[in-house]
């Protein structure tokens, strides 16, 4: 694990260095604060520092306190370090940020101790940052297809309509629904259903530029956000995920199941205030339309804004 010295003074250094090298350390040396602010704040930053108190610079409290407000940063475990004895001392050292504090000349023993304590609630920290993330993960994404849901969606389309009209830049919005996919469960099974479902979403989802939005918004039924897309390319975008779907059958128990899917295609009106569900009602018009004359194409409709 990597550690990080800030200490000013060369012997403490090297005993410091020494002693942590033997206890399997990686050692990072910082001969003054801002050095060590600096590789503090580094990417690959170390998360356990022992700070010298009184250094050229920033001193250690200061750092400290730099460190506490750039919250951004993935936790790192602070020790002061020094020759302070006062209780005074220790209070401001640990108001300034710092986790723990240690005097000098320290104790091999207890530093070892101190810094396991530390590296626990960096361990804790970790922990609780991978159950926080699959947390949102779970509130965020469909289970089936690994795609935003339907209110992550939904949420991403208000700030993409949002930002179309202060920003005067169209937005595409497509509407997808795959076809008679009632048939599929009947004819294969609920199971390959829900692998075709899966699939469909992979593929989908590999045909969109990296600022492009899907997510899943009912049954089989998808919802895309294009930024920037006006008619012409919002509509091309959708039949190239139309034209894919169709290409690439889904294999499951040995078949090949062909799937196709309808597209209802509109676009934001410039200087026009419109509602979530003013376009998502175009979409869906506009995907009505496709279903009504034949299934496997893409139909466009400009959006309006319904009064309420
Ligand atoms: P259309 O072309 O008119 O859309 O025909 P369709 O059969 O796709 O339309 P319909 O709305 O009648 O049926 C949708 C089907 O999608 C019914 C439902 O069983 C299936 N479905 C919805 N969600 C899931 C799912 O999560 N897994 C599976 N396997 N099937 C699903
Ligand atoms: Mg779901
Ligand atoms: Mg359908
Ligand atoms: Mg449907």
């Amino acid at each position: 694990m990597k550690i990080l010295i800030a200490e000013d003074s060369v012997v403490s250094t090297h005993l410091l260095c020494a002693t942590l090298r033997k206890w399997g350390y990686d050692v990072i040396v910082a001969t003054n604060g801002n050095q060590a602010w600096a590789e503090l704040q580094k990417e690959d930053a170390p998360q356990l520092a022992i700070l010298d108190w009184q250094m050229p610079g920033l001193t250690g409290p200061d750092v400290c306190r730099r460190v506490r407000k750039a919250t951004e940063k993935q936790y790192a475990y602070l020790l002061l370090l020094t020759s302070r004895h006062l209780k005074e001392d220790m209070v401001e050292g640990m108001e300034s940020g710092a986790d723990d504090y240690v005097t000098k000349p320290f104790n091999p023993l207890e530093l070892k101790a101190r810094l396991r304590a530390g590296r626990r609630i960096l361990d804790l920290q970790a922990e609780l940052l991978k159950t926080r993330e699959a947390l949102r993960e779970q509130a965020t994404k469909d289970f089936l297809t690994g795609m935003w849901n339907r209110p992550s969606i939904l949420e991403i389309l208000g700030r993409e309509l949002a930002r179309s009209l202060r920003e005067g830049i169209p937005a595409g919005i497509v509407v997808m629904d795959l076809d008679l996919f009632k048939s599929v469960n009947d004819t294969h099974g609920h199971l390959a259903g829900d692998q075709v479902l899966a699939w469909s979403a992979r593929r989908l989802q590999a045909s969109i530029r990296i600022y492009d939005a899907i997510g899943r918004y009912g049954g089989e039924e998808f919802l895309v956000v294009l930024p920037g897309c006006g008619e012409k390319s919002a509509v091309c975008q959708a039949e190239r995920m139309r034209q894919k779907l169709e290409r690439e059958p889904v294999r499951f128990g040995g078949n090949d199941i062909h799937v196709t899917a309808s597209f209802g295609v509109t676009t934001t009106t410039p200087a026009v205030e419109l509602r979530p569900e003013d376009v998502i009602r175009a979409a869906d018009e506009a995907l009505y339309a496709a279903k009504r004359s034949g299934r496997n194409r893409v139909c466009y409709l400009p959006a309006t804004r319904v009064p309420v």
